[in-house]
């Protein structure tokens, strides 16, 4: 088996099971494995630490899966992985066809590189590894076999293409394609998912909770929802009794299945407009308009560590102009699901928020992704999502 063998002292954080070795902690590589090989990964002192799967392309150089010597990287690991994952999910949504789920996390689950969501019958993959994307054939009936869908979509990810140099078109892996949208359910509300034209694998399942947690303060308010998607958080807040709920988010797309699911709910008080949500602050604002509620939900602004203080800054300004549209007493939910950005960050950003606008800021829950998207305590990389349900007095 080709070997990698790691400079003096770097082998500690692979001894204490982080997945990723990056290109700077490698001093050779013994026995030319091409790229998606399994290889050992051993320390200056010759000592074996774990096996995993070589990509000469990538700063993440190998991509650890196990830390047991006898455990080879087989067809019989890759499905004891999947369906210890699976076991997990099983048990947390037990005969719940209709929800959402993710069954596989990544690094959380020990399959650094892979995502697997379930809507309803079918199966979207997301691939960020080279190391999976190499084993695709070979995963993609072993979770036909153990999940039983009508077919298995992949989807690509731009970002993370463009990391691990691999090219991995939106393709069938398995089954059949549906014909439009699939429909799933969260708590009693319905939404219809674009499986192949949607973003990420087509729905934001790690909201699943945040957005149940959120409607519960909106009872009875008027609800702003920003980047709100194809709905998620508006939609189960109308439900739930909020006033009136204004969904906003600029992709044209999103917001016609939206309004779609607005009507596949028969929720009458909710709207959705395709507009810039930087702009439509403003413009909010502009009027005099004011909320009993509004949730910030944008996207990931912080691709890499150099790009934290940028974050930060759009941050504090969206936070800031959503404090001055809230009620006294109004409730902000507030999100960022860039991996670089930490809790202590965001309550940072959130305090400079408070005291520019002289208002305080209550932190009422801190919330991450729901239990289907664990984290693993040995990669906190793993964990990315932060939500804070805040009142603003
Ligand atoms: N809250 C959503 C998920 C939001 S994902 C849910 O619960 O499902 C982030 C969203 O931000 C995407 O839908 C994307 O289209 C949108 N977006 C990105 N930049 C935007 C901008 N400048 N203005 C409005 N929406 C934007």
């Amino acid at each position: 088996m080709p070997r990698v063998i790691l400079k003096p002292r770097k082998a500690r954080p692979f001894h204490g099971r982080h997945p990723w070795v990056l290109d700077s902690a490698i001093d050779r590589v013994e026995g030319a494995p091409a790229d998606g090989d399994v290889v050992e990964l051993i320390s200056d002192r010759d000592q074996w630490v774990a096996r995993g799967v070589i990509n000469g392309q990538s700063r993440i150089r190998v991509r650890l899966y196990t830390w047991r010597e006898a455990e080879a990287l087989d067809d019989a690991f890759w499905r004891r992985r999947l369906e210890a994952a699976l076991r997990w999910r099983g048990w947390l949504f037990p005969e719940e066809q209709e929800t959402a789920v993710r069954l596989v996390s990544s690094e959380a689950d020990g399959l650094s590189g892979l995502i697997v969501d379930r809507y309803a019958d079918y199966l979207v993959v997301q691939v960020t590894a080279l190391a999976i994307a190499r084993r695709l054939d070979r995963l993609a009936p072993l979770l036909a076999e153990l999940a039983r869908p009508k077919g298995i979509l992949v989807r690509g990810d731009r970002e993370m293409s463009r990391l691990e140099k691999l090219s991995l078109p939106d393709e069938l892996a398995w089954g059949q394609t549906p014909e439009g949208p699939v429909f799933v359910s969260e708590h009693g509300v319905r939404y219809g998912v674009d499986l192949e034209g949607g973003q990420k694998t087509g729905f934001f399942i790690d909201q699943r909770d945040n957005r149940k947690a959120a409607a519960g303060y909106f009872r009875g308010r008027r609800v702003l929802d920003l980047f709100c998607y194809t709905g998620g958080f508006a939609l189960c807040a109308a439900a739930g009794g909020a006033g009136e709920t204004l969904g906003i988010d600029s992709s044209a797309k999103a917001i016609a299945l939206a309004k779609a699911n607005a009507e596949l709910n028969g929720l009458a008080n909710v709207r959705f407009e395709a507009a810039d949500c930087f702009k439509s602050l403003e413009a909010l604002a502009g009027e005099g308009r004011r909320f009993g509620g509004i949730v910030l939900d944008p996207p990931k602004f912080a691709r890499n560590r150099q790009g934290v203080e940028e974050a930060m800054r759009a941050y504090h300004h969206l936070n800031r102009q959503a404090v001055e549209l809230l009620e006294p007493d109004g409730i902000l939910t507030t999100c960022s699901c860039s991996g670089h950005v930490s809790r202590e960050d965001f309550l940072h950003m959130l305090a400079e928020a408070a005291q520019r606008s002289g208002r305080d800021i209550q932190v009422l829950e801190q919330r991450g992704a729901a239990a289907d998207h664990p984290t693993s305590v040995t990669c906190l990389e793993s964990e990315y999502l932060k939500c804070f349900v805040c009142r603003v007095l």
